[in-house]
């Protein structure tokens, strides 16, 4: 029996939204940018004839991708706290332009709430939680929902929760992304301030050794042991990768922590050397320079780093298991070998204090990665910084609010001492601070006048990066 026709979305929202079908942080971003759509690429990978549409990165309204809706028999949603309730109303919109259509919602938040989830509308049949690539398969290939494992769905006015789904402990079970991107997606689309452009991002294992614990997919869907793809079956994925998109400049590893296994890191550094391409990844600061120099003698060009505080005592309070002074020597190591450093930042953590903040400020100067992220603490519900801001009351109006009707983040959390409004004017105050001063201007406009595509991208970025501290600027 051929499987239903399948379209996996990532559905319209907020404009610009970055949603979660592979953005940590579900908002809306100081610059353009979009992370791709792994989580549905990978189901739509092992679905026969299905179609993946990641319509905020295309710019597709609804009305457009409502056209679709009588093309297919099953639609699979990617769904995220944020934008639960705009999904839901698009859900509801395919149900009325086709009836007959079966619809299911993936993601963190159903994971978490399978129950208000499905109850949410009539038009959703079913939730997927935990890994759901085999559930959707297994349901595509018309399997009775009572049947899937992992799979909350309605039965009357009950709601069915089947037992839990295992982790995938084979990951090289499953197919290669590359061809999801190559049939459904333009690479072009895609935009990370400090990738290059066009780039492709793809996981090579899921799950993360460390427990942070206001970090979402580790806590919700991928689990605390990093199960990972041989090296081999990785360097044959960006191979394939190559010869579909010649124009792409950058293979990015989205693993949560892609330097957990460093000696996996390191065969897959040197295989990758033997096809001459350019990567990066997500790394914790704490990589020794050893294994960073067998990365960059290989091809790594740029680590994503999570410092996010200049504060032991906030990375101990988060249970990030970093320590500042490894993080500074890491920090030289990468400077010395000529690996740049995106730093991503969190303000507003457990423990933040006005002298925290200023302490984080001053630490991000110091150490001087090349670029800087920095996001608002968000208590994403899964995640034990929700339960903790629960229990102490921590979250404003007592409900997570982690963006506004912009899609742009909102602190969701006020502390006795530090209110939330503080904490939103601290992060502008942290951006202005780090990137205004006279070293990083020259080093920025050293970079533009060396590359004119560099040039004309960075004009491109620096209006909206100023447009989004003007619009924080008003709301503060
Ligand atoms: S190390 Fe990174 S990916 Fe892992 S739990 Fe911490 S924040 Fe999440």
């Amino acid at each position: 029996m051929s499987p239903l026709k399948t379209l996996f979305l990532n559905p319209p929202s907020y404009e610009g939204f970055d949603g979660g079908a592979g953005s940590r942080y579900q908002a809306r971003r100081e610059i353009r940018s979009f992370w791709y759509p792994t989580w549905l690429a990978q189901p739509a990978a092992l679905v026969p004839g299905s179609r993946l549409v990641d319509a905020p990165a295309r710019g597709l309204t609804l009305p457009e991708v409502l056209t679709l809706a009588a093309d297919y028999e099953l639609a699979v949603l990617h769904t995220s706290t944020p934008s639960f309730r705009s999904d839901v109303r698009v859900a509801e919109a395919f149900r009325r332009e086709n009836p007959k259509l079966r619809i299911g919602l993936v993601g963190a938040h159903v994971a978490v709430s399978p129950e208000t989830s499905v109850r949410a509308s009539e038009a959703i049949d079913f939730v997927a939680r935990e890994e759901f690539d085999f559930s959707i398969l297994e349901i595509a290939q018309g399997r009775p929902l009572a049947a899937v494992e992992g799979v909350s769905f309605r039965d009357g006015s009950r709601v069915v929760h089947n037992p839990p789904r295992a982790p995938i402990e084979e990951m090289d079970s499953l197919p290669p992304v590359m061809e999801v991107y190559k049939r459904d997606l333009v690479v072009e689309d895609y935009f990370i301030g400090y990738l290059l452009h066009p780039y492709v991002s793809l996981y090579t294992g899921r799950g993360c050794r460390s427990r942070c614990t206001f970090c979402l997919w580790p806590q919700t869907i991928g689990g605390h042991r990093y199960r990972t793809r041989s090296p081999k079956s990785v360097a044959d994925e960006i191979e394939l990768g190559r010869r579909y998109f010649p124009q792409v400049k950058e293979f990015f590893f989205d693993d949560d922590t892609f330097t957990d296994d460093l000696p996996r890191a390191e065969e897959i550094a040197r295989l990758l050397a033997e096809l001459g391409v350019t990567w990066s990844c997500n790394a914790k600061p704490n990589v020794p320079y050893e294994s960073l120099r067998v990365l960059r003698d290989n091809g790594l060009r740029l680590l994503l780093v999570g410092y996010e505080t200049g504060s032991q005592q906030i990375l101990n309070n988060i249970r990030k298991g970093t320590r500042i002074d490894i993080a500074r020597r890491f920090t030289e190591d990468c400077h010395r070998l000529g690996i740049t450093i995106h730093g991503t930042f969190i303000v507003g953590l457990p423990g933040e204090t006005r002298e925290t903040l200023e302490q984080t400020t001053r630490f991000a100067r110091e150490i001087n990665p090349h670029t800087i992220q920095v996001s608002l603490a968000a208590p994403y519900p899964g995640t034990e910084l929700h339960r903790q801001a629960l229990q102490e009351g921590w979250l404003d109006g007592g409900a997570a609010t982690l963006v506004g009707g912009d899609g742009i983040q909102v602190s969701a959390i006020s502390y006795p001492h530090l209110s939330g409004l503080e904490i939103s004017a601290a992060l502008e105050k942290f951006y202005k601070r780090f990137y205004f001063r006279p070293s990083k201007i020259a080093e920025m406009v050293w970079e533009m006048v060396t590359s004119p595509a560099m040039m004309k991208r960075r004009l491109r970025e620096g209006a909206e990066f100023c447009r989004f501290l003007s619009r924080r600027g008003a709301r503060a």
